[in-house]
């Protein structure tokens, strides 16, 4: 069966380029009914963080990318490593590097005057005169001759000239292992079959894979995902605005609207823009990847949201929204049912932030108007035009819409002015503002009392 996994470093949150990663390994087990694991890789202790940890499961969770094993850390594993790595010692494919930093430097600088690479040249490997001062390194004995062939899903066949690859350290002085070990080790003692990640990490791969032939494991098929870029053909950065993918919840995305961004950055199917989970799970594949990079389109992204938030039901939305509601301390328990409110502002709300803002009035009584709106809407001619409206309004017989909004032209016609001179005023007195969906739906939720007394207060 198909193994697949995400093993982000826990150095700072889930960002959007991890994110799609792990989209893409996550689509790929659940297309071919295979298991996703996910693995903190956290043996830099000095970067990692136990913030970090959880921000990236929180990121999980809220774009619902389950994984069917772990998390596993990297830390727990460390009798595991040193057990590999001795072995490697012990079967003649590694060996103590005694270089010192100095020495190296003195080697770099001489294969930089013969216009060479520069890389270990494995000097270690028969060093005879061991220092009695130096701390050692523990070196992969990489292959000298010959090919290693990267099986990359998106890109084919990536070759690789083994004289070209140097001597991988694999242990730290202190004996801790390094990531290229240790995501050998896993890689193998989880039983991945496919690896898919960020294309930074394609030149590791043909080192990876000699290791793994050295412990004499079968090298899983890669994928090496092309990187996500910003409006200004920069990697993709904090310097572009949002990148982690909390902030898009903070901003008031929908998890489906990120995930259907993320799928189509580098992938589509015909023009299709709209994917649902399962026509994701059904018709991705990896190796229709695009491998050029591709460019973060916010508005595309906005567009998508706005598709998702009109076309959710009122309840979906609500179990969205409610953490922004938590926000602006909005108790939606006091007042109209929220998913009448939702279902009233779904239509037109670009986000949840904004949807959330724009429910305020409902629940909150509004004590301060927008100061345009009022000194152009609350005037000395909107008065008595407010006035007349609370009374046909006070004896309606039933409060929904459609009387509301023949009560309203009535006045409007009494006055012998448009319909907007009896709404906005109205506008204003429950919203605060200019601006809210069809007035008649808006007070018929709002309800009969308030409204009242909004108007009320508004004539004062
Ligand atoms: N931990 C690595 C990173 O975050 C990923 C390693 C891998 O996917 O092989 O870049």
């Amino acid at each position: 069966t198909i193994r697949t996994r995400f093993a982000p470093s826990p150095t700072g949150y889930l960002h959007v380029g991890g994110a799609r990663t792990a989209l893409f390994s996550w689509l790929y087990a659940r297309k071919h009914g295979g298991q996703f694991v996910l693995r903190i890789e956290d043996t830099d202790l000095e970067r990692s963080s136990i913030e970090s940890v959880n921000a990236i499961l929180e990121g999980m969770t809220w774009l619902g990318l389950d994984y069917d094993e772990g998390p596993f850390y990297q830390t727990q594993r460390f009798d595991r490593y040193k057990a590999v790595i001795q072995q490697l010692l012990e079967q003649g494919d590694a060996y103590y590097c005694y270089c010192s930093k100095d020495e190296l430097e003195v080697m770099r600088e001489q294969q930089r005057q013969n216009k060479e690479k520069p890389r270990y040249d494995g000097r270690c490997r028969h060093r005879q005169d061991i220092p009695a001062d130096i701390q050692p390194v523990i070196r992969f004995k990489n292959p000298t001759t010959g090919q290693v062939v990267v099986k990359d899903m998106i890109r084919g066949d990536v070759s690789f000239n083994n004289s070209e690859l140097d001597d991988l350290v694999i242990a730290r002085p202190d004996g801790t292992p390094t990531y290229n070990l240790t995501v050998v080790v896993d890689d193998m003692d989880m039983g991945m079959t496919h690896v898919i990640r960020g294309d930074d990490h394609l030149n590791n791969s043909p080192r990876q894979i000699n290791i793994f032939k050295a412990l004499g494991a079968t090298p899983p098929m890669f994928a090496h995902v092309p990187m996500i870029l910003g409006d200004d053909g920069a990697r993709l950065s904090k310097r572009h605005g949002a990148v982690s993918v909390m902030s898009y919840r903070d901003e008031g995305f929908l998890p489906e609207a990120l995930l259907n961004y993320l799928i189509r950055l580098g992938w589509s199917h015909g023009d299709q823009e709209i994917f649902s989970l399962d026509e994701m799970i059904q018709l991705f594949d990896i190796e229709d990847v695009n491998r050029a990079a591709s460019s973060f389109n916010t508005e595309k992204l906005l567009w998508l949201n706005q598709h998702y938030i009109k076309s959710s039901s009122a309840e979906h939305i609500a179990k969205h929204l409610s953490w922004h509601l938590g926000q602006l301390g909005i108790d939606p328990t006091q007042g109209p049912a929220i998913t009448d409110v939702i279902v009233l502002l779904q239509e037109r709300a670009k986000t949840l932030k904004e949807m959330a803002e724009n429910c305020r009035y409902f629940y909150q009584i509004i004590s301060d108007y927008d100061e345009k709106a009022a000194s152009k809407n609350l005037t000395s001619e909107a008065l008595p035009i407010l006035e007349n409206a609370h009374t046909r309004l006070a004896a309606l017989p039933t409060w929904t819409a459609e009387p509301i909004h023949a009560e309203i032209k009535n006045c409007a016609s009494q006055f012998d002015v448009g319909m907007g001179k009896v709404a906005q005023p109205i506008r204003v007195a429950i919203t605060g503002n200019t601006v809210s969906p069809s007035l008649d739906q808006t007070l018929a939720l709002y309800g009969r009392e308030r409204t009242l007394s909004a108007i009320s207060k508004a004539t004062e």
